[in-house]
Protein backbone atom coordinates (compact mmCIF):
# COMPACT_ATOMS: atom_id res chain seq x y z
CA UNK A 1 0.00 0.00 0.00
CA UNK A 2 1.09 3.78 -0.86
CA UNK A 3 0.79 5.91 2.28
CA UNK A 4 -0.41 9.22 1.24
CA UNK A 5 0.85 10.50 4.35
CA UNK A 6 -0.75 14.93 5.55
CA UNK A 7 -0.64 17.23 8.31
CA UNK A 8 -2.58 19.80 8.97
CA UNK A 9 -1.36 23.19 10.69
CA UNK A 10 -4.03 26.23 11.58
CA UNK A 11 -2.94 29.85 11.90
CA UNK A 12 -4.80 32.54 12.87
CA UNK A 13 -4.04 36.55 12.39
CA UNK A 14 -5.80 39.48 12.79
CA UNK A 15 -6.84 40.95 9.14
CA UNK A 16 -6.61 44.78 8.01
CA UNK A 17 -10.56 45.57 9.54
CA UNK A 18 -9.72 43.68 13.18
CA UNK A 19 -11.41 40.35 12.44
CA UNK A 20 -9.40 37.05 13.79
CA UNK A 21 -9.14 34.96 10.94
CA UNK A 22 -8.42 31.14 10.79
CA UNK A 23 -6.77 29.53 7.58
CA UNK A 24 -5.79 25.93 6.94
CA UNK A 25 -3.00 24.63 5.68
CA UNK A 26 -2.51 20.80 4.53
CA UNK A 27 0.69 19.22 4.33
CA UNK A 28 1.36 16.48 1.66
CA UNK A 29 4.34 14.06 1.52
CA UNK A 30 5.12 12.71 -1.98
CA UNK A 31 4.89 8.43 -1.04
CA UNK A 32 7.74 8.43 -3.62
CA UNK A 33 10.10 10.93 -3.19
CA UNK A 34 9.22 12.68 0.10
CA UNK A 35 8.97 16.44 -0.96
CA UNK A 36 6.27 18.09 0.81
CA UNK A 37 3.06 20.03 -0.97
CA UNK A 38 1.39 22.75 1.08
CA UNK A 39 -1.95 23.37 0.41
CA UNK A 40 -3.81 26.60 1.61
CA UNK A 41 -7.10 27.90 -0.67
CA UNK A 42 -6.86 31.02 1.41
CA UNK A 43 -3.84 31.75 -0.42
CA UNK A 44 -6.18 32.09 -3.58
CA UNK A 45 -7.06 35.62 -2.74
CA UNK A 46 -3.17 36.38 -3.12
CA UNK A 47 -2.99 34.21 -6.25
CA UNK A 48 -5.98 36.31 -7.95
CA UNK A 49 -3.67 39.14 -7.16
CA UNK A 50 -0.43 37.44 -9.08
CA UNK A 51 -2.69 36.52 -11.60
CA UNK A 52 -4.64 39.63 -12.94
CA UNK A 53 -7.10 37.65 -14.42
CA UNK A 54 -4.61 35.38 -16.17
CA UNK A 55 -2.80 35.37 -19.71
CA UNK A 56 -3.20 38.49 -21.76
CA UNK A 57 -4.53 36.82 -25.00
CA UNK A 58 -4.90 40.19 -26.89
CA UNK A 59 -0.66 40.52 -26.43
CA UNK A 60 -0.44 36.73 -26.95
CA UNK A 61 -1.95 37.23 -30.26
CA UNK A 62 -0.22 40.20 -31.36
CA UNK A 63 2.92 38.34 -30.33
CA UNK A 64 1.88 35.16 -32.34
CA UNK A 65 1.77 37.45 -35.30
CA UNK A 66 4.57 39.54 -34.73
CA UNK A 67 7.19 36.47 -34.17
CA UNK A 68 5.51 34.32 -37.37
CA UNK A 69 7.55 36.66 -39.34
CA UNK A 70 11.71 36.03 -39.55
CA UNK A 71 10.84 32.36 -36.94
CA UNK A 72 13.53 30.04 -37.80
CA UNK A 73 11.47 27.09 -37.04
CA UNK A 74 8.67 27.98 -39.75
CA UNK A 75 11.55 28.06 -42.12
CA UNK A 76 13.19 25.39 -40.77
CA UNK A 77 13.99 23.47 -44.39
CA UNK A 78 15.62 25.83 -45.77
CA UNK A 79 17.04 27.91 -42.93
CA UNK A 80 17.73 25.60 -40.29
CA UNK A 81 21.25 23.87 -38.79
CA UNK A 82 21.55 19.86 -39.85
CA UNK A 83 23.44 16.59 -38.14
CA UNK A 84 26.29 16.00 -40.16
CA UNK A 85 25.68 12.74 -42.22
CA UNK A 86 28.10 10.63 -39.77
CA UNK A 87 25.27 11.58 -36.66
CA UNK A 88 21.93 11.69 -38.50
CA UNK A 89 22.82 10.76 -42.46
CA UNK A 90 19.23 12.77 -43.11
CA UNK A 91 20.64 15.86 -42.03
CA UNK A 92 16.67 16.73 -40.69
CA UNK A 93 14.89 13.61 -39.53
CA UNK A 94 11.24 14.02 -40.07
CA UNK A 95 7.95 11.92 -38.40
CA UNK A 96 5.23 12.99 -39.92
CA UNK A 97 5.13 16.70 -39.98
CA UNK A 98 7.72 16.81 -37.27
CA UNK A 99 11.39 17.72 -37.72
CA UNK A 100 14.15 17.67 -35.67
CA UNK A 101 17.82 19.47 -35.71
CA UNK A 102 20.68 20.01 -33.75
CA UNK A 103 20.25 22.84 -31.10
CA UNK A 104 22.44 25.59 -32.26
CA UNK A 105 23.76 25.94 -28.51
CA UNK A 106 24.61 22.47 -27.08
CA UNK A 107 24.27 21.55 -23.66
CA UNK A 108 25.27 17.87 -23.90
CA UNK A 109 26.75 15.21 -26.65
CA UNK A 110 23.24 15.07 -28.34
CA UNK A 111 20.83 17.80 -27.89
CA UNK A 112 18.11 18.35 -30.97
CA UNK A 113 15.07 20.17 -31.25
CA UNK A 114 12.01 18.41 -32.82
CA UNK A 115 9.90 21.55 -34.11
CA UNK A 116 6.44 19.43 -34.03
CA UNK A 117 5.00 21.76 -37.25
CA UNK A 118 6.83 23.95 -39.35
CA UNK A 119 4.03 25.04 -40.87
CA UNK A 120 1.74 25.72 -37.42
CA UNK A 121 3.55 29.14 -35.95
CA UNK A 122 0.32 28.66 -32.57
CA UNK A 123 1.08 30.14 -29.65
CA UNK A 124 -2.28 28.66 -27.98
CA UNK A 125 -2.09 25.68 -26.34
CA UNK A 126 -5.22 24.07 -27.48
CA UNK A 127 -4.15 24.99 -31.21
CA UNK A 128 -0.96 22.65 -31.01
CA UNK A 129 -2.78 19.79 -31.58
CA UNK A 130 -2.87 15.98 -30.62
CA UNK A 131 -1.49 14.80 -33.75
CA UNK A 132 1.39 16.73 -33.77
CA UNK A 133 2.56 16.16 -30.94
CA UNK A 134 2.23 12.46 -31.63
CA UNK A 135 4.62 13.03 -34.39
CA UNK A 136 7.17 14.45 -31.90
CA UNK A 137 6.50 12.08 -29.42
CA UNK A 138 7.57 9.23 -32.15
CA UNK A 139 10.44 11.92 -33.49
CA UNK A 140 11.94 12.01 -30.04
CA UNK A 141 11.83 8.40 -29.79
CA UNK A 142 13.36 7.47 -32.94
CA UNK A 143 16.38 10.28 -31.85
CA UNK A 144 16.90 8.78 -28.39
CA UNK A 145 17.27 4.93 -30.68
CA UNK A 146 19.26 6.13 -33.37
CA UNK A 147 21.58 8.02 -29.98
CA UNK A 148 22.08 5.10 -28.70
CA UNK A 149 22.67 3.13 -31.93
CA UNK A 150 25.51 5.37 -32.72
CA UNK A 151 27.15 5.58 -29.32
CA UNK A 152 26.23 2.92 -26.54
CA UNK A 153 27.26 4.91 -23.93
CA UNK A 154 24.69 8.07 -25.30
CA UNK A 155 21.73 6.17 -23.21
CA UNK A 156 20.83 9.20 -20.52
CA UNK A 157 17.79 11.13 -21.80
CA UNK A 158 15.14 13.96 -21.14
CA UNK A 159 12.87 14.79 -23.70
CA UNK A 160 10.94 17.85 -22.72
CA UNK A 161 8.77 21.02 -24.01
CA UNK A 162 9.00 24.83 -22.44
CA UNK A 163 5.99 26.85 -24.35
CA UNK A 164 6.35 30.25 -24.26
CA UNK A 165 8.40 32.75 -22.58
CA UNK A 166 6.66 32.11 -18.86
CA UNK A 167 7.27 28.73 -19.62
CA UNK A 168 11.55 29.07 -19.84
CA UNK A 169 11.10 29.21 -23.42
CA UNK A 170 13.16 31.74 -25.98
CA UNK A 171 11.46 30.65 -29.37
CA UNK A 172 7.78 30.46 -29.38
CA UNK A 173 7.10 28.40 -32.15
CA UNK A 174 6.20 24.83 -30.21
CA UNK A 175 8.89 22.44 -29.95
CA UNK A 176 10.45 19.91 -27.90
CA UNK A 177 13.79 19.58 -26.76
CA UNK A 178 15.76 15.82 -27.25
CA UNK A 179 19.31 16.07 -24.87
CA UNK A 180 20.89 12.73 -24.64
CA UNK A 181 24.46 12.05 -23.24
CA UNK A 182 26.41 9.94 -21.10
CA UNK A 183 26.27 11.01 -17.71
CA UNK A 184 22.66 10.41 -15.71
CA UNK A 185 20.13 13.23 -15.18
CA UNK A 186 20.49 13.30 -11.22
CA UNK A 187 16.25 13.53 -10.72
CA UNK A 188 15.85 10.52 -13.24
CA UNK A 189 18.13 8.79 -11.39
CA UNK A 190 16.78 9.41 -8.06
CA UNK A 191 13.55 8.44 -9.06
CA UNK A 192 14.61 5.00 -10.71
CA UNK A 193 15.95 4.49 -7.38
CA UNK A 194 13.10 5.02 -5.71
CA UNK A 195 11.09 3.03 -7.43
CA UNK A 196 13.42 -0.30 -7.37
CA UNK A 197 13.50 0.38 -3.62
CA UNK A 198 9.47 0.14 -3.33
CA UNK A 199 9.30 -3.04 -5.23
CA UNK A 200 12.29 -4.59 -3.38
CA UNK A 201 10.42 -3.27 -0.11
CA UNK A 202 6.97 -4.51 -1.10
CA UNK A 203 7.43 -6.46 -4.27
CA UNK A 204 5.04 -4.48 -6.10
CA UNK A 205 5.64 -1.90 -8.46
CA UNK A 206 5.44 1.27 -7.40
CA UNK A 207 3.16 2.75 -10.65
CA UNK A 208 0.85 -0.31 -10.87
CA UNK A 209 -0.03 0.46 -7.34
CA UNK A 210 -0.34 4.33 -7.63
CA UNK A 211 -2.87 4.02 -10.68
CA UNK A 212 -4.73 1.15 -8.83
CA UNK A 213 -4.74 3.12 -5.79
CA UNK A 214 -5.72 6.08 -7.59
CA UNK A 215 -8.56 4.84 -9.19
CA UNK A 216 -9.66 3.68 -6.02
CA UNK A 217 -9.65 6.73 -4.80
CA UNK A 218 -10.85 8.36 -7.85
CA UNK A 219 -10.67 12.48 -7.13
CA UNK A 220 -7.75 12.45 -8.27
CA UNK A 221 -7.82 10.10 -11.66
CA UNK A 222 -8.51 11.52 -14.69
CA UNK A 223 -8.55 9.02 -17.46
CA UNK A 224 -6.83 6.70 -19.89
CA UNK A 225 -5.84 8.09 -23.20
CA UNK A 226 -5.40 4.28 -25.32
CA UNK A 227 -3.18 3.09 -22.35
CA UNK A 228 -2.11 5.70 -20.78
CA UNK A 229 -3.48 6.33 -16.96
CA UNK A 230 -3.55 10.58 -16.03
CA UNK A 231 -3.67 11.53 -12.51
CA UNK A 232 -3.24 14.59 -10.54
CA UNK A 233 0.05 14.15 -8.34
CA UNK A 234 -1.04 13.95 -4.84
CA UNK A 235 1.83 15.96 -3.29
CA UNK A 236 2.65 18.43 -6.34
CA UNK A 237 5.98 19.90 -6.63
CA UNK A 238 4.77 22.36 -9.62
CA UNK A 239 1.90 24.31 -10.40
CA UNK A 240 -1.20 22.05 -11.19
CA UNK A 241 1.62 19.17 -11.74
CA UNK A 242 -0.33 16.31 -13.75
CA UNK A 243 1.03 12.74 -14.85
CA UNK A 244 0.87 10.90 -17.67
CA UNK A 245 1.94 7.48 -16.78
CA UNK A 246 2.52 4.74 -19.40
CA UNK A 247 2.21 1.02 -18.13
CA UNK A 248 4.52 -1.87 -18.32
CA UNK A 249 6.96 0.45 -20.20
CA UNK A 250 9.99 1.99 -19.45
CA UNK A 251 11.59 4.03 -21.83
CA UNK A 252 11.40 6.23 -24.83
CA UNK A 253 13.31 3.72 -26.21
CA UNK A 254 10.91 1.16 -26.31
CA UNK A 255 7.72 2.79 -26.51
CA UNK A 256 4.82 2.00 -29.24
CA UNK A 257 3.53 4.23 -32.03
CA UNK A 258 0.09 3.86 -30.43
CA UNK A 259 1.18 5.07 -26.73
CA UNK A 260 2.72 7.90 -28.26
CA UNK A 261 -0.24 8.50 -29.61
CA UNK A 262 -2.01 8.28 -26.31
CA UNK A 263 0.27 10.76 -24.33
CA UNK A 264 -0.17 13.23 -27.16
CA UNK A 265 -4.03 12.51 -26.61
CA UNK A 266 -3.49 13.16 -22.89
CA UNK A 267 -0.98 16.20 -23.18
CA UNK A 268 -3.34 17.99 -25.88
CA UNK A 269 -6.54 17.87 -23.29
CA UNK A 270 -4.33 19.00 -20.10
CA UNK A 271 -2.38 21.78 -21.64
CA UNK A 272 -6.11 23.26 -23.53
CA UNK A 273 -7.89 22.92 -19.68
CA UNK A 274 -4.50 24.68 -18.64
CA UNK A 275 -4.96 27.74 -21.32
CA UNK A 276 -9.11 27.31 -19.87
CA UNK A 277 -7.74 28.00 -17.00
CA UNK A 278 -5.52 31.57 -18.22
CA UNK A 279 -2.48 30.02 -18.08
CA UNK A 280 -1.27 29.25 -21.54
CA UNK A 281 2.60 28.86 -20.72
CA UNK A 282 3.37 25.10 -19.61
CA UNK A 283 6.28 23.12 -19.03
CA UNK A 284 6.09 19.25 -19.32
CA UNK A 285 9.12 16.55 -18.87
CA UNK A 286 9.61 12.81 -19.84
CA UNK A 287 10.27 10.32 -16.98
CA UNK A 288 12.70 7.88 -19.24
CA UNK A 289 14.75 5.10 -18.10
CA UNK A 290 18.03 5.17 -19.92
CA UNK A 291 17.78 0.99 -21.02
CA UNK A 292 14.67 -0.15 -22.05
CA UNK A 293 13.12 -3.16 -19.85
CA UNK A 294 12.63 -1.50 -16.76
CA UNK A 295 9.09 -1.39 -16.95
CA UNK A 296 8.57 -3.81 -14.24
CA UNK A 297 9.51 -1.48 -11.59
CA UNK A 298 9.24 1.94 -13.26
CA UNK A 299 6.28 3.49 -15.64
CA UNK A 300 7.57 5.94 -18.54
CA UNK A 301 5.80 8.93 -17.52
CA UNK A 302 5.34 12.57 -18.49
CA UNK A 303 5.28 15.51 -15.91
CA UNK A 304 2.95 18.53 -16.91
CA UNK A 305 2.76 21.90 -15.13
CA UNK A 306 1.29 24.97 -16.03
CA UNK A 307 3.10 28.32 -15.81
CA UNK A 308 2.83 32.06 -14.62
CA UNK A 309 0.54 33.51 -17.46
CA UNK A 310 1.87 35.27 -20.81
CA UNK A 311 1.52 39.12 -19.69
CA UNK A 312 3.87 42.25 -19.58
CA UNK A 313 5.44 42.43 -16.39
CA UNK A 314 4.19 38.61 -15.10
CA UNK A 315 5.56 37.54 -11.40
CA UNK A 316 7.32 34.47 -11.93
CA UNK A 317 5.58 33.03 -8.68
CA UNK A 318 6.67 29.36 -9.46
CA UNK A 319 10.30 30.19 -8.87
CA UNK A 320 10.11 31.85 -5.57
CA UNK A 321 12.50 30.55 -2.90
CA UNK A 322 11.01 27.17 -1.61
CA UNK A 323 10.46 25.44 -4.49
CA UNK A 324 13.39 26.68 -6.62
CA UNK A 325 16.30 26.50 -3.87
CA UNK A 326 15.00 23.91 -1.12
CA UNK A 327 12.59 21.85 -3.16
CA UNK A 328 8.85 22.11 -2.01
CA UNK A 329 5.94 23.94 -3.34
CA UNK A 330 2.84 25.73 -2.26
CA UNK A 331 -0.62 25.49 -3.80
CA UNK A 332 -3.74 27.69 -4.30
CA UNK A 333 -5.86 24.78 -5.13
CA UNK A 334 -6.20 21.24 -4.02
CA UNK A 335 -5.32 18.77 -6.76
CA UNK A 336 -8.52 16.99 -6.27
CA UNK A 337 -10.27 20.25 -7.35
CA UNK A 338 -7.65 20.94 -10.94
CA UNK A 339 -8.38 16.89 -11.97
CA UNK A 340 -11.99 17.33 -11.50
CA UNK A 341 -11.93 20.43 -14.04
CA UNK A 342 -9.26 18.08 -16.50
CA UNK A 343 -11.62 15.03 -15.81
CA UNK A 344 -14.58 16.73 -18.00
CA UNK A 345 -11.93 16.49 -20.83
CA UNK A 346 -11.74 13.02 -20.83
CA UNK A 347 -15.51 13.03 -21.48
CA UNK A 348 -16.74 9.44 -23.61
CA UNK A 349 -12.81 7.91 -22.80
CA UNK A 350 -12.50 4.83 -20.83
CA UNK A 351 -12.66 5.99 -16.75
CA UNK A 352 -12.88 2.63 -14.60
ZN1 LIG B 1 7.39 29.72 -36.42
Amino acid sequence: MIEFASVVEKVRLIDPAGHEVEQQIEHRTDPLTSTVASINSALSEKAKAFLLGGTDVQLLREYQEKTREGCPFCSVAEKGTRFPADVIEEGQLRVGRSVAVPNLFSKMAFDAVAILDPARHVLFPSQIGPEALADAIRLSCELVCRARARDAAQVHHVVGMNFLGPGGSSLPHPHFQVHVRGVPYSGVSRLLRSSAAFQQRTGRDYWTELIEQEKQIGTRYIGRSGRVEWVAAYAPAHQREIWGVVPGIGSLAELPAADAEGVAAGIAKVISVYEALGSHPFTFAFFSSPQPGRGKDFALHVKLCSRPPFRSMYSNYDTWFTPKLVGDDVHTQAPEEYAGLIRKQWSGEGRS
